[in-house]
């Protein structure tokens, strides 16, 4: 039996790491900036106005009520500004370039609102209402740093400093296949012995929320020669080859059967669920192959698939969040094998510690409990049977 951690390295090194591949702003959402982004032009461009008013010059305003002509009208967007004349106004929009020679803005509540001349109540000392320009972004500087998660405010900074792409981690080609040959897609009936597959459709999702292009084959029955003649030459595009079901200690175990001696390795790994697993190449490709039972996938999913998928990706911060906190009932568990439990985190205000208790069973076929848990409770591999009160490790999910 080989570690939990052990496995996770396996596969994370098995995975690499993806190459670099420009993406238009709009495909970037979710993946990882391979580069620093330098602005090549200032934030703000220019000098412009932040309110709907005047621009002026300070010194005309000193002494208020005052009346100036208006001699120039800016709205935004207007790119032949002429200089603004002592003694003089000219009205101005949000985001308008300022006037050179003016200094200060008069918000249009200040004033009369005239468009020949205008009555200003108000004193403006030199600078208010002006942005200036790169007060938010030096040009020539780094606007964006590479490692960074490109969320919608990053894209927007991107889009705001001209750039119509960026250099990120390609996102990674998933090809998930679930084997089995009780397995029935909907709307077809069930017949006795039949069950509807919802492995593929968790870790479509799943990868997907990673920022993983997904490609999905519903359901290969449990036959070597259907396995390869389906899978095969779907192969070549994909970076990952991600199976469930049929890697066990049975017979009719398919995905065993077919990828034994083929460059993959199947080995049981020291935890529950989601003991049997796989992984290795096929064809050059990546391979990584989960039991079937849907809630082995989605502790596999967390134990060492995410992880290794963010990694590959370009992600730093790969785990999910870990906390300490005490179990409200006595948990029975296994000597020799990290369990991960199905829980409910909470923490009361004030409190330091949380308290966990468990969300059904330890079965792994438990898939609306797992809807109901916020956490997995993990205990260790060297501890046995845990007791209410002690203190374990919660992975918030
Ligand atoms: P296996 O690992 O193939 O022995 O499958 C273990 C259990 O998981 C069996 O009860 C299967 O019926 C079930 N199972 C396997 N694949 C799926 C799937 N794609 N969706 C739902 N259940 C599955
Ligand atoms: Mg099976």
């Amino acid at each position: 039996m080989i570690s939990v951690d052990a496995y996770r390295e396996t596969v994370t090194e098995l995975l690499g790491r993806a190459p670099v591949t420009t993406v238009p702003l709009a495909d970037a959402a979710g993946l990882v900036l391979a580069r620093d982004v330098l602005a090549d032009v200032a934030l703000p461009p220019f000098d412009n106005s932040a309110m709907d008013g005047y621009a002026v010059r300070a010194e005309d305003v000193a002494e208020v009520p005052v009346v100036l002509p208006v001699a120039d009208d800016i709205p935004a967007g207007r790119v032949d500004v002429e200089p603004l004349k002592p003694g003089t106004a000219q009205r101005i929009m949000t985001g308008a370039p300022l006037p050179p020679g003016a200094n200060a803005i008069v918000m249009v509540e200040d004033t009369d609102r005239g468009t020949t001349e205008v009555r200003i109540s108000r004193a403006a000392s030199s600078g208010n209402h002006i942005r200036r320009t790169g007060e938010d972004v030096t040009k020539g500087t780094i606007a964006l740093r590479a490692g960074t998660v490109l969320g919608h405010s990053h894209l927007g900074l991107a889009a705001a400093v001209g750039l119509a792409e960026l250099e990120v981690y390609r996102p990674l080609s998933v090809l998930v296949v679930s084997t089995g040959t009780e397995l029935v897609e909907a709307p077809n009936p069930l017949r006795h012995g039949q069950i509807y597959e919802s492995n593929s459709v968790m870790l479509a999702a799943a990868l997907r929320g990673l920022g993983c292009r997904v490609d999905v084959i519903r359901s290969v029955v449990d036959d070597v020669e259907e396995f390869r003649k389906i899978i095969e030459p779907r192969l070549a595009n994909a970076d990952l080859l991600l199976t469930s079901g049929g890697v066990s200690a049975g017979a009719y175990e398919v995905v065993k059967d077919a990828l034994t001696g083929q460059g993959v390795e199947f080995r049981k790994i020291a935890m529950q669920p989601g003991g049997p697993q796989g992984c290795g190449r096929w064809n050059g490709v990546p391979v990584v192959t989960l039991p079937g039972n849907p809630v082995s996938v989605l502790v596999s999913f967390e134990a060492f698939l995410r992880p290794a998928l963010l990694s590959a990706m370009g992600h730093t911060a790969i785990d999910r969040r870990r906390v300490r906190a005490r179990l409200t009932e006595d948990m029975p568990t296994p000597l020799g094998r990290r369990q991960y439990r199905r829980g409910f985190y909470t923490q009361a205000e004030g409190e330091v510690t949380g308290e966990v208790g468990p969300r059904g069973g330890p079965g792994s076929h438990l898939l609306a409990a797992f809807t109901q848990a916020n956490c997995l409770i993990v205990l260790p591999e060297e501890t046995g049977d845990a007791q209410r009160g002690d203190e374990v490790d919660v992975l918030l999910l």
